[in-house]
């Protein structure tokens, strides 16, 4: 196979990168990084070596004093730009001089409005799925790994991480010039950069915690636990591989909860409530060091393979540390979310398979929960059968077999089969559309609890011990559309229309949106103003555009806010409001 990855250029018969030492300008004026990337190749031979690139306009590619031969393809929507370099004799390295552009879609260039404390610009980097190649010329699949180095040329009164060790930081005239080396080899969709007005807080031996300087307190009390977590994480998956678990808090336009970047785990700011509630999300973070960086999904035809064992052994470590009944109501969400994700997808069933074909398909698009919560169950269903033990032993055995590699969910079974036999039918499992019918079923005593209060109205004294994770199980548990005295009943008793909880706030505004409860409306409207993370904006959008009579404040709102939210952020609602419009009218013409 030539082309083994459907959104990668990368030809596996020619020589792979190795190493990337990275010389990078940002430049916030005219929103471009200036920069040059130097290659150095395994298995260097003459002849053509073929990288991805999205926007880049490429200025020259030398080898040593030797200008090459190169070509720009021209572009494809999802893959971007082939460049194909011829290489002379003896090319062990190519040099690349280019800009990105404004539109790259692995940055934000966040005015200082779009921060917390508006007082600075902010710029980051969000590489996975496939953006990397919007940011640097490479090899932009995840079955390459390589190390790296850097240099940072920002303004001086901003700090620049990456997911690397800084090996160096001074001023040159009105600039800061930061070094970084990243030692360990790790796929291109890892590559991370954040430049801003940063403060950093010690919050354990191996971490520190950074962020904008009004936010920095509350998120070193919300991630105070993070060294906990990691001797949880070593004590089921073994040695932690990567060094530092520094955390940075993003601006609230960060589209994910999170991004396991080494060294460096990008959050959202919408985990920090003040009670610590959210803070499972931490512990996926955490979990991919493992799955993920370690043992990487070969392509996102296999996304699974990260995100699937990712949340199995983040409810490993949650359920030490916060227990099992906790963990398993986190996992009865996890399903509802999973269910809501493949009621969506109906129309298109083969992306509710673990095995994607991705050919031509923008992978951020088809992004669902089915990696996340059909892999887990996937991994949970061989769990049960082959017992816990066994399978924790298993999990050890996979991870210390694999890292440092790229394994596609084939390769992921064929191991199961060899050290667990026929545990599970795994070919339904991996190509079989939705959820087979003896999945787990999912049941705890507190969810029997939230359960048995059903489509109605708790009692204070019921609701008044609830967890924000009992919260979540109830209204996830939810059937819009509900009467009105109900949803104002509710309302009026528990304040959730303001609640300072995000994720209660989304499940409930959810719910009230779909059950026509008119003041969820603007508190929805004003929440699409104030985060960018994807969890929020694709089903509230979804919801309000569903709604004739609220379809378009959706496609105002959108307009309004649109150009503050990540690129990536963009393309997926764009897409979704179209799948919303296309439907409405449908629903006409019918
Ligand atoms: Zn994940």
């Amino acid at each position: 196979m030539a082309l083994p990855d459907p959104h990668s250029h990368r030809d596996d018969t020619q020589p792979t990168v190795e190493h990337l030492s990275w010389d990078v300008r940002a430049d916030f004026d005219s929103r471009v990084l200036d920069a040059v990337a130097e290659l150095r190749l395994a298995g260097a031979r003459p002849g053509p070596l073929d990288l991805d690139t999205r926007d880049l306009e490429i200025t020259s590619v030398t080898a040593g004093d030797a200008e090459l031969a190169w070509e720009l393809g021209a572009p494809d929507p999802v893959m971007g730009s082939r460049l194909r370099i011829e290489l002379p004799e003896g090319a062990g390295t190519v040099r690349i001089a280019y800009r990105t552009s404004p539109g790259s879609t692995a940055l934000q260039w966040c005015l200082p409005e779009q921060t917390a404390d508006g007082t600075h610009p902010f710029l980051y980097s969000q590489c996975q799925t496939i953006h990397a190649r919007s940011m640097v010329p490479i090899q932009d699949t995840p079955a390459v790994r390589f190390s790296y180095e850097a240099t940072l040329r920002v303004p001086a009164e901003l700090t620049a991480l990456m997911s690397a060790t800084t090996t160096s930081v001074s001023t040159s005239g009105d600039e800061g010039v930061y070094g970084f080396r990243q030692d360990q080899t790790m796929p291109s969709y890892l590559l991370a950069l954040a430049v801003g007005r940063l403060d950093g807080k010690e919050i354990g031996p191996r971490s520190i915690v950074w962020a904008e300087p009004s936010v920095l307190e509350a998120a070193a009390w919300e991630f105070a636990e993070v060294e906990e977590m990691v001797t949880t994480a070593e004590d089921i998956l073994g040695p932690y591989a990567w060094g530092r678990v520094d955390l940075l808090v993003l601006p609230p336009s960060y589209p994910y909860g999170g991004m396991e970047n080494p060294q460096l785990i990008f959050l959202t700011p919408t985990l920090i409530t003040g009670d610590r509630s959210l803070v499972a999300l931490l512990a996926h973070e955490i979990a991919h060091a493992w799955t993920g960086n370690l043992v990487t999904a070969a392509s996102l035809d296999h996304f699974w393979v990260n995100e699937g064992f990712t949340i199995y052994a983040e409810r490993e470590i949650t359920s030490r540390m916060v227990g099992r009944d906790l963990t398993e109501l986190q996992a009865a969400v996890g399903r509802s979310d999973l269910e809501k994700d493949l009621h969506y997808l109906a129309d298109r069933p083969e992306l509710t398979c673990l095995r994607l074909r991705l050919n031509g398909v923008d992978p951020d698009v088809a992004s669902s929960y089915v990696a996340l919560e059909k892999g887990y169950l996937f991994l949970r269903a061989i769990a049960e059968s082959v017992g816990a033990d066994r399978f924790r032993r298993f999990l050890r055995d996979y991870l210390d077999t694999f890292r440092f590699r790229a394994l596609t969910g084939e390769d992921v079974v064929a191991y199961a089969r060899a050290e667990l036999s026929e545990a599970v039918d795994y070919d339904e499992w991996l190509f079989g559309t939705g959820l087979p019918d003896d999945a787990p079923t999912i049941v705890s005593p507190l969810l029997d609890a939230v359960r048995a209060v059903g489509q109605t109205v708790p009692d204070e004294e019921t609701a008044g011990r609830w967890s924000a994770d009992e919260w979540q199980a109830y209204l996830a548990g939810l059937r819009a559309p509900l009467p009105a005295e109900l949803m104002e009943e509710l309302d009026a008793r528990f304040g959730l229309t303001t609640s300072a909880n995000q994720e209660i706030l989304r499940l409930w505004l959810l719910v009230a949106l779909r059950s026509g409860y008119r003041p969820a409306v603007p508190a929805t409207i004003d929440l699409l103003g104030r985060v960018g993370r994807l969890k929020f904006l694709k089903p509230l959008y979804d919801a309000l555009a569903d709604d004739p009579e609220t379809r378009e404040l959706a496609e105002e709102c959108f307009a309004r806010n649109g150009g503050r939210y990540h690129p990536i952020a963009t393309t997926v609602i764009t897409a979704r409001l179209a799948k919303a419009a296309q439907a409405a009218q449908g629903e006409q013409s019918a």
